[in-house]
């Protein structure tokens, strides 16, 4: 299904055969999410809760409305979301003196009650997340948990004593990005976002991109640092261990749904998704091989291996249809199941299990008396394989560009003063977007692409999805 030639209608057509999703809801980019869909989804909302809770985060549950009087506190945020935001008007019959909004992010919703829970220095630092849906209304073209109107979402927000103590939230940020990001074998960037381009209200921000096969690149998260930009206005204030009132300093860590269709494109091939073992609903199918007169010893025998590989906490799926395997084989590529084992009864006779890696296509055999290490550790390996292979891919789309007189249909990298002016100069010349610079050190010397300043570090730019 030509994912290299057209890869736009490649994925959409993907999500649905894979049957991640359900499209035909009557609201155009709210979109259903079925079974299948909604478990990836839930492995991933359970590790971000392992990591957050683990780092000393506690989960919190905001209401979905904020009154229009506590959005409007911020000026650059409610610019930044004016155009993107739902209103709720009425209450039954009556019309409402307060407008309501569905939130299109948390911090308004939050922010007022902050400014009751934080009272003293012993209360900070707060950190809280949560995992809900916000709404924000997309004028571009939607696209299946890329760019939805409603949108799952992870937001992690947290209050300081100081600036300092809210950079080290930063920091372990980047620890819980990097934790949950194995488990997706997905590779990305750490991009300090241009002043143009932070998130409305923002100190800075750093986005966290992939790369997609077609050479855009896709934004999966952003981690913001505030400082008092919102505890001004909201009044989230402290009393030191002198007595004296002081402003908290805020960060906030957001991520989507985004993570599944990154999921899908980075890894997925012509045959369908090739899904990371972590997050896969079925990390094995088992394809009974059955012929006239072992049918009952087949499946007994498929029974078995089932329930064994179960009990060791591994997720199976015995396809025990009356389809032929030719075509079960073929159903469950498209899933993107990453382990298939098939047992007909030579290899029962041989004491053996076969299989198919979904990753690479890698055929072999295992002996069947150790088949549960060899499927845990062939499951490793897979995993593996596919971050090192993504990882190689994400490199291989960046290209150097030292001027601005033919620019490739890629990611590229390049020298930028860091003065606004040649950077909007550079963005209209192009038609790329500016990604920002690596947040962490990266080795480089060059010069302004623009004005020929010489620069110590670079920068990335691409068309964005
Ligand atoms: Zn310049």
């Amino acid at each position: 299904m030509r994912k290299q030639e057209d890869f736009s209608e490649w994925y959409n057509e993907m999500v649905e055969l894979a049957n991640l999703t359900d499209k035909r809801y009557p609201i155009k980019g709210m979109n259903i999410w079925t079974p299948y869909g909604w478990k990836i989804m839930r492995f991933i909302d359970t590790y971000i809760r392992e990591e957050c809770d683990a780092t000393g985060h506690d989960e919190v549950c905001f209401p979905l409305l904020i009154p229009e009087t506590e959005f409007k506190k911020e000026k650059d945020h409610i610019k930044g979301f004016d155009a993107e935001v739902y209103w709720v008007t009425h209450a039954g019959l009556n019309e409402l003196d307060v407008r309501l909004l569905l939130r299109p992010t948390s911090e308004t919703a939050m922010y007022p009650i902050f400014a009751l829970w934080v009272r003293s220095h012993t209360d900070l630092p707060l950190k809280t997340y949560q995992l809900v849906n916000t709404f924000r209304y997309e004028t571009k073209q939607t696209r299946a948990f890329i760019r939805v109107r409603e949108i799952h979402f992870f937001e992690s927000h947290t209050c300081h004593v100081d600036e300092a103590d809210a950079q080290l939230q930063v920091e372990e940020d980047f620890v819980i990005l990097e934790n949950i990001m194995e488990h997706l074998c997905l590779p990305y960037f750490l991009l300090k976002r241009t002043e143009w381009d932070k998130f409305p209200g923002a100190y800075y921000t750093v986005g966290v991109d992939t790369l997609l096969p077609d050479g855009r690149s896709l934004q999966l998260g952003s981690i913001h640092h505030y400082r008092e930009n919102f505890s001004r206005p909201f009044g989230i204030t402290y009393e030191d261990e002198k007595g004296e009132h002081k402003f908290a300093h805020q960060t906030t860590f957001g991520m989507s749904e985004r993570l599944v269709g990154a999921v899908v494109a980075v890894h997925g091939d012509d045959k369908g998704l090739v899904l990371p073992p972590d997050i896969s609903p079925f990390q094995v199918v088992i394809i009974p091989i059955l012929a006239k007169g072992n049918v009952e010893k087949v499946s007994e025998e498929c029974q078995k291996l089932r329930q064994e590989l179960t009990a060791a906490g591994l997720r199976v799926k015995l396809d025990d249809s009356d389809e032929r395997p030719g075509s079960k084989f073929h159903n469950w590529e498209i899933r993107g199941v990453p382990l298939r084992l098939e047992m007909g009864m030579r290899d029962i006779d041989g004491g053996k299990v076969a299989y198919a890696r979904r990753d690479s296509g890698a055929k072999g055999s295992m002996d069947r008396a150790d088949a549960v290490d060899q499927v845990r550790s062939l499951l490793n390996v897979i995993s593996h394989d596919m971050r090192e292979k993504a990882k190689a891919a994400s490199m291989d789309a960046i290209q150097d560009l030292g001027s601005l007189d033919s620019i490739p249909e890629k990611v590229v990298r390049f020298g930028w003063c860091g003065e606004e002016e040649c950077g909007r100069k550079f963005e209209e010349r192009t038609g790329l977007k500016m990604l920002g610079s690596p947040y962490q050190k990266e080795e480089y010397s060059g010069k302004c692409i623009v004005c020929g300043k010489a620069v110590e570090k670079p920068t990335y730019a691409a068309r964005s999805m």
